[in-house]
């Protein structure tokens, strides 16, 4: 059946608003392509702060609220801020896993019996595994297994219900009450590079004489020799501003760390977005090669454009068997 083989990517995030920060040019990119783009959000981002001070002005909808009127707010617009970010990613699922947000380590919502840190891992496994059952992605993106840099034990929790969910998924003997197994071909790790960040920061010295990078960012370990994958997304980093700015309450319009270079400065000084191949059962990639492809080794019958090429290629081949 052709729609078996439509390419699919299922895309792992903790909060709305991850799902703009990081990949968003790579999913606006294989959605333009005719590929299903699937976003599984774990939690509802309750326990954000407003970031975007300017919102508290006369006018604005923080204005004037008491702190808890102000934390209801924001779960209330967190939803709509996702839909919005999502639509111009070009998402053609949104999933919430259903979690609550955990906060940051040793604050009280962590021990929250809801929080997605506590839940139980083979649960929080099988409601990922339904999903990747139903959506039959060939590729997933899910967190790196090195989060020292955040270690949000929500993003610590979707690396770790992934791997498990990226095998279970294709094992009958899991969950058979969650839908036929189905083996997703790729598994990818998000990556915050330090060729990227470098590039970055020197082109902001350049262009506007300061960079938010200080020496803590520019000391981090380097990770890219992981890199197994680069894709060149030049044309697609409106996607990555443009989701940014629909996360109004989590991110400040004029701040330099997500903003202090436009789309086309960044595209001139780091078109791509780079990935580590974690685990695979397609074939093994050779010792440097780089991939410039998600769906690179995957055996299936090309099937290119939007889903109405598609159903003329299903008519067609109906017509001529
Ligand atoms: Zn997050």
């Amino acid at each position: 059946m052709v729609s078996e083989q439509r390419r699919c990517i299922l895309t792992i995030h903790a909060h709305p608003d991850d799902e703009a920060s990081k990949g968003a040019p790579t999913l606006a990119m294989y959605h333009d392509q005719g590929v299903r783009t699937v976003l599984v959000c774990c939690t509802g981002g309750e326990e954000g702060d407003l970031q975007n001070p300017a919102l508290r002005a006369e006018g604005q909808p923080f204005h004037g609220l008491t702190p808890e009127q102000e934390k209801a707010k924001l779960a209330e617009l967190r939803v709509s801020e996702l839909a919005e970010s999502a639509r111009i990613i070009g998402f053609d699922d949104v999933i919430m896993l259903g979690y609550r947000d955990s906060g940051m380590v040793d604050t009280e919502p962590n021990s929250n019996p809801a929080s997605f840190h506590l839940a139980p891992m083979d649960e929080a496994v099988g409601r990922l595994v339904e999903v990747i059952r139903r959506t039959k992605p060939q590729v997933i993106i899910t967190y790196n297994d090195d989060q020292s840099g955040y270690p949000h034990p929500d993003h610590l929790k979707v690396h770790d219900i992934s791997i498990p969910a990226f095998e279970r998924a294709g094992d009958p003997t899991w969950y058979p009450e969650a839908g036929p197994p189905f083996q997703p071909s790729k598994l990818y790790y998000t990556m915050w590079t330090r060729g990227r960040l470098h590039a970055v920061h020197e082109a902001l010295l350049r262009l506007r004489g300061s960079s938010p990078y200080d020496d803590e960012w520019l000391a981090r370990p380097s990770s890219d020799d992981r890199i197994t994958t680069r894709l060149d997304v030049s044309g697609y980093l409106w996607a990555r501003s443009g989701a940014l700015r629909a996360h109004a309450t989590q991110v400040d319009p004029d701040e330099p760390f997500w903003f202090g270079l436009s789309d086309d400065e960044l595209a001139e000084v780091y078109p791509y977005e780079d990935w580590v191949l974690a685990s695979s059962h397609v074939r093994p990639l050779a010792e440097g090669e780089i991939e410039d492809d998600l769906f690179a080794g995957i055996d299936f019958p090309a099937v290119e454009g939007p889903v109405a090429a598609l159903s003329a290629v299903e008519t067609r081949n109906a017509v001529s068997s």
